[in-house]
């Protein structure tokens, strides 16, 4: 009975010994503790061990049981040891191997010169007001004072979606728009996209952007015009720009102007920027004609304003010296990283 035990116990320490999974040591467990254990079943023959001598086997047997129970501890706790350093050893950072790397964009030229002329606008307290794209002729021409038959609308030719219904081709409807509401005074800039059927070429796309303003109070001048668009050319191209009006017709303002800025590349000498002359070209202008007004349900006796247009493109042109439009529509990676 005891070499039994003995070789019951040596086994069972050897197989230990020799394990090298969790899974292993509670085979082991089992095989010999377990309720069919091998410990177990020499407890179940007992009864043919002599009662004097029982006490003493049910020591041995118990003592057995101890030792392979303290050993399957030991076992499991250094395995788990392992385990833990070889995951630790696994998921070390070599902080040496080059970063992983993060491809993050960047606003488009045209969305940059928004943005800034936004913000000047905002700062002097307007309003940014948005407005359809696919348009009533009632409100692309029409209410802007440009009748059916009249030769402005060759120069802003667009597409007909049909008799009525036009792409615009100006942001002034949203002004006409907003007059409509009759919640006055009105000081606004209408950003968006507007179509000509234009062909493309270096300074022509038969879509772009315009910002449109508008303001609109009792007793609005020409001098506040002036002093307006003024500001707003020295936010733009710095504090040294001068801006001259220059007589101009549209036909949804009277009197109207075309503004140029002195060429912010050669200060207003002349060079090949502003091809000598000192000045650039920049927008277009005027005071809203009576019949504008009119024709929004606002009273030109109360009332007058003032209306300007800009080029979102020509910003982003001259602002980035860029010589042609059809870069800002290409999408070339290599282009538009350069901003
Ligand atoms: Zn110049």
């Amino acid at each position: 009975m005891k070499d039994q035990l003995e070789k019951i116990k040596e086994d069972a320490l050897k197989q230990i010994e020799a394990s090298d999974a969790l899974e292993k040591l509670n085979e082991i467990r089992v095989a010999y503790l377990g309720k069919k254990g091998e410990l177990t079943s020499v407890l179940k023959s007992m009864k043919d061990v002599p009662p004097e001598e029982r006490p003493k086997v049910g020591q041995m047997v118990n003592d057995a049981r101890a030792i392979i129970e303290n050993r399957l501890e030991e076992a499991k706790a250094s395995l788990a040891k392992k385990a833990r350093e070889e995951q630790i050893r696994r998921e070390t950072i070599d902080v040496t191997l080059p970063a992983k790397r993060n491809n993050v964009g960047h606003s488009h030229p045209n969305t940059i010169a928004l943005e800034e002329v936004e913000r000047i606008f905002v700062g002097m307290g307007y309003e940014v007001v948005e407005g359809p794209e696919v348009e009533y002729d009632l409100y692309n021409f029409e209410k802007l004072n440009i009748p059916k038959n009249h030769p402005a609308r060759d120069e802003q030719d667009t597409f007909y979606i049909n008799d009525n219904i036009v792409l615009r081709s100006q942001t002034s409807p949203v002004q006409v728009r907003t007059m409509e509401q009759g919640r006055l005074p009105i000081r606004m800039i209408a950003p968006g996209r507007v179509f000509r059927s234009d062909e493309v070429d270096a300074t022509h796309s038969p879509s772009f952007h315009q910002i449109e303003g508008l303001v609109i109070d009792k007793n609005i001048t020409f001098a506040d015009l002036k002093g307006t668009l003024a500001d707003f050319a020295k936010e733009l191209f710095g504090p040294e720009t001068k801006v001259k009006f220059r007589p101009h017709h549209f036909p949804f303002t009277e009197p109207s102007a075309e503004v140029d800025v002195t060429c912010f590349k050669c200060g207003g000498s002349g060079c090949r920027f502003c091809k000598g002359s000192g000045w650039i070209e920049i927008l277009g202008c005027g005071m809203v004609h009576p019949n504008v007004l009119r024709m929004s349900g606002i009273d030109p006796d109360e009332y007058s304003g003032f209306a300007f247009g800009v080029g979102l493109e020509r910003i982003a042109l001259l602002k980035y010296e860029i010589d042609d439009m059809r870069l800002l529509y290409e999408n070339d990676i290599r282009f538009l990283r350069q901003f």
